[in-house]
C-alpha cells in the first residue's frame, strides 16, 4: 500500500485524505497540532458515516477507510510517503514555512505537491528541496465529490513528476486537466472575472440579482448563478483572487468590481456571514438589492 501524506487538515486536506484513502493509499494526516490532525480524521469518519446511511459504501468499508487515515504530530514520518500534499492555509509565509520542514524529512524520489488556489508554483518550488519533484496538484471543494484535479508544473518540474502527479490524480478517481503555471490555473482564471462581470452588470444597473443568476442558469446551463456562486466561495476570496490576477498579470481587465470591494468593505462576505448578494437569515436567500 503506498503512502500518501496530507499537510492541513482543513476542508481541503480533509477531503483530499478521505479521497485517497477511498483510492487505497494509506494517509498520513498533519496539522499545526496532533488534535487537528485527528479532529480532521474525525470528520472524514462523519462524512462516511452519512455515505453508509445513504447506502453508497457498507460499514466495513467505511471503517477500513477511516483506518487507513493516520493521524501525526511528527513530520519526521513524512519519510514513509511516496506524495506529500500541502494543503494548509493560503498564505504563502505559511507555505513556504511547511516546504522547509517537511522538505527536510522527504523521501529520495518522493513528491512535494501543493494545493494553493493562487500562488506561484514556480516561485515557491525554491522553498523545497528540489524544484524538480515539486508541483501543483489543485483539488476542488469539496473533494470526495468534485471530479476535476488540475496539475500545474512549474518551470523546473521535471516531466517525470508531472507524469506521477496525473497518475496520483487518476489513482485518485479524479479527470486531470493539466495547466501551465499561470495565476487561477485554468478552472478559476475563467470562473473568477466572469463572476467579477456579473459583479460589474449588477453595478451598472444592467440586469437584477435574481435576473443575473437566473440568465446564467437557463442561458448557459450553469447550475448556480454567478452572483449565488460568489456568495457560496467568499466574496473576500473572490476579491482576492482578482487582485493576484491584477497583480500577476498587470492587465487592467482583471480590476476588481467596485461594488465587489464596496461589498468586502461592508462585511457582506456571503453565505458564510449570513449577508452577501441573498440574504441568507430567513428559510428562503433573498436578494439585496
Ligand atoms: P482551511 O482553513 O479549511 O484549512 C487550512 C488548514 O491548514 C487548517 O486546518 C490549519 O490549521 C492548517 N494549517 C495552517 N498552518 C499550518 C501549518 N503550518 N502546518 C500544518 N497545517 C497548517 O482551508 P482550505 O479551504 O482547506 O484551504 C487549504 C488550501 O486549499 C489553500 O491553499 C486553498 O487555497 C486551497 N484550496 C481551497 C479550496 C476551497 O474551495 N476552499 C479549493 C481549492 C484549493
Amino acid at each position: 500500500m503506498q503512502t500518501i501524506a496530507v499537510i492541513g487538515a482543513g476542508q481541503m486536506g480533509r477531503g483530499i485524505a478521505q479521497s485517497a484513502a477511498q483510492a487505497g493509499y494509506k494517509v498520513l494526516l498533519s496539522d499545526t497540532a496532533l488534535d487537528l490532525a485527528e479532529k480532521g480524521k474525525g470528520t472524514v469518519a462523519k462524512s462516511l458515516d452519512r455515505l453508509v446511511a445513504k447506502e453508497k459504501i457498507s460499514v466495513g468499508d467505511a471503517a477500513a477507510i477511516v483506518d487507513r487515515i493516520i493521524p501525526i504530530g511528527d513530520l519526521a514520518r513524512l519519510s514513509e510517503a511516496a506524495f506529500v500534499i500541502e494543503a494548509a492555509t493560503e498564505r504563502e509565509e505559511i507555505k513556504l514555512k511547511i516546504f522547509e520542514s517537511a522538505g527536510a524529512h522527504l523521501a529520495a524520489d518522493a513528491i512535494l505537491a501543493t494545493n494553493t488556489s493562487s500562488i506561484s508554483i514556480t516561485r515557491m518550488a525554491k522553498a523545497s528541496p528540489d524544484a524538480a519533484r515539486f508541483i501543483g496538484l489543485h483539488f476542488f471543494n469539496p473533494v470526495p465529490v468534485m471530479q476535476l484535479v488540475e496539475v500545474i508544473p512549474g518551470l523546473a518540474t521535471s516531466a517525470e513528476t508531472t507524469a506521477r502527479a496525473k497518475t496520483l490524480g487518476e489513482a485518485m478517481g479524479k479527470q486531470v486537466v493539466l495547466s501551465q503555471d499561470e495565476p487561477g490555473f485554468v478552472v478559476n482564471r475563467i470562473l473568477i472575472p466572469m463572476i467579477n462581470e456579473a459583479i460589474f452588470l449588477l453595478g451598472a444597473g444592467t440586469a437584477s440579482i435574481p435576473d443575473i443568476d437566473k440568465g446564467l442558469k437557463l442561458g448557459a446551463n450553469h447550475p448556480m448563478g454567478p452572483l449565488e456562486l460568489a456568495d457560496f466561495i467568499g466574496l473576500d476570496t473572490v476579491l482576492a483572487i482578482m487582485d493576484v490576477f491584477l497583480k500577476g498579470t498587470g492587465d487592467s481587465k482583471y480590476r476588481p468590481a467596485p461594488l465587489l470591494v464596496k461589498y468586502v468593505e461592508a462585511g457582506w462576505l456571503g453565505r458564510k456571514t449570513g449577508r452577501g448578494f441573498y440574504d441568507y437569515s430567513g428559510e428562503v436567500p433573498v436578494p439585496t438589492r
